[in-house]
């Protein structure tokens, strides 16, 4: 499949630097995460009917009512992540959906502990990221809300779903001096947030309205 598509320049490196491009004009400042978009090839994430549209800046459907996010969110959120600091240790994923934003943090932290609710969803993205050769990931098949206490303390939380309010598992599991990015809301009015944790509790910045699918309870 690779093959064919690089034959036909779907995922040629002008198409790539289009969508590298497009999000500078967009506002992304940090050259290490544009680097990290460029280098990795976002059509292997969904399916071969939709890789051609893999570099469009849109967010995809990847089965189970779910959606691959835009890059435009995935170059923001990661950004607003690794802002504050240097290299972070500890970064808990919520969401691992196809695997793409995992995929992008895990070359840019030490290890991400990413956790999907639909089992098979998360399957795959294990796949394609061990295809990679990403191997500093660890997966857990769970419900975000209650955060994956056994690697807690994180220095860095990413959540790929939009809940009602901020789960407080998750503002548990926070190092102190850690972020959390995160979308809040329902339906279409959702707002992207982040939280840092302080000596003293929690600063939360409002940032842009977002899009996300809903944050839901339960594994499938
Ligand atoms: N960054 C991912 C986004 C996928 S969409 C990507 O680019 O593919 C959001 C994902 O969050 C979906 O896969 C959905 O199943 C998952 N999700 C929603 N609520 C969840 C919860 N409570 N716990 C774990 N995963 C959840």
């Amino acid at each position: 499949m690779i093959q064919s598509l690089q034959g036909i320049g779907m995922t040629s490196s002008r198409t790539r630097e289009r969508m590298i491009n497009r999000l500078m004009e967009q506002g992304i400042r940090s050259n290490k995460i544009l680097d990290v978009i460029r280098n990795t090839p976002r059509h292997i994430f969904m399916d071969e009917a939709l890789a051609s549209r893999a570099y469009e800046d849109t967010a995809l459907p990847i089965g189970y009512n779910q959606t691959i996010s835009q890059p435009y969110i995935v170059a923001k959120m990661t950004e607003l992540l690794l802002a504050s600091s240097g290299r972070l240790e500890k970064v808990l994923e919520i969401g691992t959906g196809c695997g793409y934003q995992t995929a992008i943090l895990a070359q840019l932290v030490n290890h991400v502990y990413s956790v999907e609710r639909i089992a098979p969803l998360q399957k795959k993205a294990k796949d394609r990221l061990w295809g990679l050769k990403l191997k500093n990931v660890s997966y857990l098949h769970s419900d975000g809300g209650w955060g994956w206490q056994d690697h807690a303390p994180y220095d860095g939380i990413l959540v790929a779903a939009a809940p009602p309010e901020i789960p407080e598992m998750l503002l548990q599991q926070m190092a102190v001096g850690g972020v959390m990015v995160i979308p809040i809301g329902k339906g279409s009015s959702q707002q992207l947030q982040r939280v840092t944790r302080t000596e003293g509790g929690y600063e939360v910045e409002r940032l842009e309205p977002v899009v996300f699918v809903p944050f839901l309870s339960g594994r499938k």
